[in-house]
């Protein structure tokens, strides 16, 4: 059995808009070991709707075709579906007043269109599919040996039908009685490929299978099993990340959606009540954004300093002139001295500066990607680290420089 995701819609394929449904719906059918490996991008016209569900027939029996459900003319893909499979297009009768109270009570009556309608339309033979966040509804239809799932593009309005609506039905049918058990691991400081090979020489149980995911500021790595029973997975899972976190100790984050350094490091922070704050030259700021998209980030953040120029770096955290001159912006001393600078002046626990090269050109005969971080406790001698980053852009320095400043304060 093999599925098919066809994605409808001119934004898509005009490059507007990211395919983050395809994304969502493949996320869930790996999780259900349905062996889903085509996906087709295809744009508003029924003719070429048509033809995409002429080729996925060849190929799935089991076809998702997502988008245009709206009540607008652009809005095809119901009734191209419904061409393409020779089948009438039904009214909900129940939903649709359903809908229309729904409408009225917003007190949008006067949008009630005659175009509404559509909304309420499934295809005969088919189940409809109920949309708890939106109007449009779905339809799940077998048909012969095949099997056809029509769902609507916005995705505050595809996610829960998803969840809700199909996987119950995709459970009963396609379901294989066992499931996949898996755990997504984050990992900051380590390229992919050395972190990968590590992984792989650690001699884990043959049947998890382990993928890697570059993101920006980590590298994620998912550890799955496929058609294990519950108990025997769960201890194998438990058992693999134990030892992962262990041999990578320096590296490994934390598990699961929502995890990331900002995440840890102000957790860590909350449960040790310290306070932390930052002094950033060639980040311009960013360390400080980052650990404020964290939700709770005020408990162990007051506020902190952007100091790019060396007047800044002398007026605002009092680094000496003459560290400068001496040793220029680029340096272990000036990056010790606004760390220690800035922890002072805020009076907290924790200080973290970055002073570096975010290029493209050279600074102080320095190359892009030299950057030198340092660290301030309080009732500790202040650390620094100069890490040679490969200088691709500014923006990767800048982040490689946060990340790796959050994960020595973490350490
Ligand atoms: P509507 O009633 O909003 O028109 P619809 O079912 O007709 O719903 P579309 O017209 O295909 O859906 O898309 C509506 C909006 O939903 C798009 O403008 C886009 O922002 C978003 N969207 C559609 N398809 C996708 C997708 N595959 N991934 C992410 N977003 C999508
Ligand atoms: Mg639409």
């Amino acid at each position: 059995m093999q599925a098919e995701i066809i994605s409808v819609g001119t934004e898509i394929i005009l490059g507007q808009i990211t395919n983050t449904n395809a994304r969502y719906l493949a996320d869930q059918l790996r999780q259900l070991a349905i062996e889903a490996p085509w996906q087709t991008n295809v744009d508003d016209d029924p003719a070429r709707i048509k033809q995409a569900l002429a080729t996925a027939k060849e190929r799935a029996n089991l076809i998702f075709i997502c988008g245009g459900l709206g009540p607008t003319e652009d809005d095809r893909t119901m009734a191209a579906v419904g061409d393409y499979l020779g089948r009438q297009l039904r009214l909900d009768e129940d939903y649709w007043q359903q809908i229309k109270a729904q409408l009225e009570a917003r007190s949008i009556s006067a949008t009630v269109s005659p175009e509404n309608i559509r909304q309420a339309y499934y295809l005969a033979g088919g189940t409809p599919l109920s949309n708890p966040t939106g109007l449009a509804l779905g339809v799940y239809l077998k048909d012969g040996a095949h099997t056809y799932v029509v769902l609507p593009g916005p995705p505050h309005e595809f996610k829960p039908m998803v969840d809700q609506s199909l996987l119950p039905h995709l459970k009963a049918d396609f379901g294989k009685g066992y499931q996949t058990y898996s755990a997504l691991l984050h990992f900051v400081g380590r390229p992919e490929s050395l972190l990968m090979q590590e992984l792989a020489s650690l001699g884990l149980d043959e049947r998890l299978v382990v993928t890697s995911y570059v993101q920006p500021d980590e590298i994620q790595v998912r550890v799955t099993l496929h058609d294990v029973a519950k108990e025997e997975a769960t201890s194998l899972l438990e058992q693999a990340i134990a030892k992962i976190a262990r041999q990578e100790a320096d590296y490994y984050i934390g598990r699961g959606a929502g995890v990331s350094m900002a995440s840890q490091l102000v957790a860590l922070l909350k449960e040790k009540g310290l306070k932390i704050t930052g002094a950033e030259s060639l980040t311009g700021g960013l360390f400080q954004a980052t650990l404020c998209s964290v939700a709770g980030a005020s408990e162990v953040f007051d506020g902190g300093f952007v100091t790019y120029a060396a007047s800044a770096k002398e007026q605002l955290l009092g680094v000496p002139v003459e560290t400068v001159r001496q040793y220029g912006v680029v340096s272990k001393q000036t990056a010790e001295a606004m760390a220690s600078g800035c922890q002072q002046k805020m009076g907290v626990d924790v200080g973290l500066s970055f002073t570096g090269v975010a290029g493209p050109d050279d600074l102080e005969g320095h190359p892009a990607g030299t950057v030198w971080l340092g660290l301030a406790i309080k009732g500790r001698p202040v650390e620094s680290h100069l890490l040679r980053l490969p200088g691709q852009t500014r923006q990767f320095v800048r982040q490689q420089s946060v990340q790796e400043g959050m994960r020595l304060a973490y350490n």
